[in-house]
């Protein structure tokens, strides 16, 4: 069964929607950003056709770094991280369950991926 989504950033300026797995568990990532960034991910890596995002293109901020493949999007307005294009999975992202409307994350189960060593 799938479950409908609804996120935004601090400000607003950035929201998004996807219908997906029900979210019971956060992912970290060791990576040199995602341990910058500290955010707990959605586990799932969400089709990027399934992931709805709405913003202007000027408020919607993009960092890339090394090979490019991984996107990670930002507000420019707040600051905050919203979602990431995978390094493994270019055509897939993940979340940032902090942004996600109504979703406790608190005692969440939490999956650690080794990015640093993995990608
Ligand atoms: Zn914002």
């Amino acid at each position: 069964m799938t479950h409908h989504y609804e996120g935004s950033c601090h400000c607003g300026a950035v929201k998004f929607s996807y219908d997906g797995d029900e979210i019971t568990q956060g992912l970290r990532c060791t990576c040199s950003i995602c341990r910058r960034k500290g955010a707990l991910m959605s586990p799932e890596a969400i089709p990027l056709t399934a992931l709805k995002v709405e913003a202007d293109p000027a408020d919607l901020g993009l960092y890339e770094f090394d090979s490019k493949i991984a996107k990670h999007y930002f507000c420019r307005h707040c600051g905050i991280y919203t979602h990431n294009v995978t390094a493994r999975f270019p055509d897939k992202c993940r979340v940032n369950l902090g942004c996600i409307d109504d979703l406790d994350t608190d005692g969440f189960e939490v999956i650690v991926f080794d990015g640093k060593n993995l990608l």
